[in-house]
């Protein structure tokens, strides 16, 4: 109920009300006679970071955790809202996508997953290529322009799967755009093949990859790695094949794992690090913060985060992220409820249309197997907000208004 209010609540300023206000704390005219103040109370002890983003100063360290820590969730949303806005206006971006997970046999076994199998365990499988591939054809014959393709760590296929596989599916349905594959399956078939990164990726762009998912960066503090996922890439690891990949042309997105065991400061150093990493390359899309689902993994004890903390996660990550675009609330992490409500506090991005995701939900994820296009667009339009539907580069395919 109270959330409800909060989303009313920002639906009902528009961007001259936030412009004024602007204006007002540029001239400091608050408090003056005759100056509009109706709106100052939102700011309340945000007044700081609001005065650095109306002169376009970034954001450091400190104001990320003033941020996160605020109980002004209110005056929080705003300033997010307000960014989300000056970036890319009443545009809420959706594709028609779907995932395809080819085995979940993993020989790494990270405390926080659920989807990762010991190769022979009851429900592990592995599909064939041309089971893959099959797929990969009848989700294009359906509309499909992206398909999201990743795996565990797979014990024993050869590297001619994985790369048969996207060779394959381009040839058949060279209309899809390829995401596939995290930093940890490449850093694995570097190893595997005894190559440099660069090699890889060159291999599999002229295969006919298009782009990198986010997926295996987690929280890039070691000691956060170290208890729930001590088997996997490091995180400097993480973003040197990232910077590869841009340096390759290759676009890719960024996530983000957060509702575990990291801290405060731990989560705005992950965003400091993507920040970083983004001003030398500009390659990176879009994050994906992804809440833990603890069903079915080694930390089933961990209460999941609140709805609140998603909403501020979000939020934090709009003002941080000064020079990342898009911002994704993942309905499928986070259910499609919270993901609308996310929509006024900083997120652009409502994923897609998601078809087959098992990973989430293996872990307990009670949200639905996929969201119809209508759907989507239903819940961008209840907030007044223009449906985009876009390409996996944000090129915009169609735009419907409310
Ligand atoms: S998160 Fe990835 S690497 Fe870790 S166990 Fe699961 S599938 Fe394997």
């Amino acid at each position: 109920m109270c959330l409800t209010l909060i989303v009313l609540f920002y639906c009902s300023l528009s961007f001259l009300e936030i412009q004024e206000l602007c204006y007002n704390r540029n001239n400091n005219n608050y408090g003056k006679e005759g100056s509009d103040v109706e709106f100052d109370p939102i700011l309340n002890g945000l007044e700081d970071i609001y005065g650095k983003m109306c002169n376009e100063q970034r954001l450091n360290r400190k104001d990320g955790l003033q941020l996160l820590q605020t109980t002004n969730v209110l005056g929080l949303g705003y300033l997010a809202n307000e960014r989300r806005h000056a970036l890319t206006g009443d545009q809420v971006f959706f594709n028609n996508n779907a995932h395809i997970n080819y085995s979940n046999v993993c020989k790494v076994r990270c405390g926080l997953c659920a989807f990762g199998k010991d190769l022979g365990d009851k429900g592990s499988y592995t599909m064939s290529i041309e089971e893959v591939v099959a797929k990969a054809v009848q989700f294009a014959a359906q509309g499909v322009t992206e398909i999201h393709i990743v795996g565990g760590i797979h014990p024993e296929l050869p590297f001619s799967y994985y790369l048969d596989m996207i060779r394959k599916i381009k040839e058949r349905a060279p209309q899809v755009s390829l995401k596939a594959f995290t930093a940890a399956e490449y850093d694995f078939f570097a190893q595997m093949e005894k190559v440099s990164i660069v090699e890889i990726l060159t291999t599999f762009k002229d295969a006919g990859l298009s782009f990198i998912p986010g997926g295996g960066a987690e929280n890039f503090s070691p000691r956060v790695r170290e208890i729930i996922c001590p088997g996997k890439l490091s995180g400097k690891r993480w973003l040197e094949i990232h910077r590869s990949a841009h340096q390759m042309g290759i676009p890719t997105n960024a996530n983000m794992l957060y509702g575990l065991i990291e801290t405060d400061e731990e989560l705005i150093d992950h965003l400091l690090a993507l920040r970083g990493l983004q001003d030398e390359t500009q390659g990176f899309y879009a994050l994906i913060p992804t809440a833990f689902h603890p069903q079915n993994t080694k930390f089933e004890e961990v209460p999941q985060a609140s709805a609140l903390r998603t909403l501020k996660v979000i939020a934090v990550a709009r003002l941080i992220l000064d020079n990342f675009r898009y911002i994704k609330a993942y309905w499928v992490s986070t259910s499609p409820q919270v993901a609308q409500m996310a929509l006024t506090f900083g997120a652009n991005d409502l994923d897609g249309v998601v078809r087959e995701e098992k990973i989430y939900h293996t872990a307990g994820a009670t949200s639905p197997q996929m969201q119809s296009e209508q759907q989507l667009i239903q819940m961008i339009h209840e907030l007044g907000l223009e449906a985009v539907e876009r390409d996996t580069y944000y090129h915009v395919l169609k735009t419907i208004r409310p």
